[in-house]
């Protein structure tokens, strides 16, 4: 028996959330003593802030990057009932979920994202070069 996509789709959003959302969780409970000490740096301006402000605060931002991630997944299941999710930008072909279940929020089925990658490449090899010092006048004089 085969599982429908979009249950399989909902099931590995639903593990996600899940996993972010316990992550979340654990740093708050287990403080976050390692980031503070990677994160700061004593200098006059913040010495008289407290340890445990500035714990707050990173702790606060750390989560604000995981709530972001959780936006995104509900906003994934979301269009997933409308059956938006894993649908190709490009193309409107469905994503295959093998696919998704490593990239859950990719946007592009393997063939477009390589043509998208490949259009990116050419266009950095050919970057013009930065625009010259008459260039730069002639557009001041436009203006
Ligand atoms: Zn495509």
């Amino acid at each position: 028996m085969t599982v429908p996509r979009k249950e399989l789709l909902y099931r590995m959003l639903l593990g996600e959330k899940q996993r972010i959302l316990a992550q979340i969780k654990a740093s708050m409970e287990a403080g976050v003593e390692a980031d503070v000490r990677m994160g700061f740096e004593v200098t006059q301006d913040n010495a008289d802030k407290s340890i445990d402000e500035l714990e707050k605060h990173i702790a606060a931002q750390i989560t604000g990057v995981r709530s972001e991630m959780v936006d995104l997944i509900d906003d994934a299941l979301n269009r997933l009932n409308e059956g938006t999710y894993g649908l190709c930008d490009d193309c409107g072909e469905e994503i295959p979920v093998e696919r998704l279940m490593i990239l859950p929020f990719v946007s592009r089925c393997v063939r477009c994202q390589e043509q998208a990658d490949r259009l990116k490449k050419i266009e950095q090899e050919h970057v013009i070069e930065p625009p010259s010092e008459n260039t730069y006048e002639d557009e001041l004089l436009e203006e």
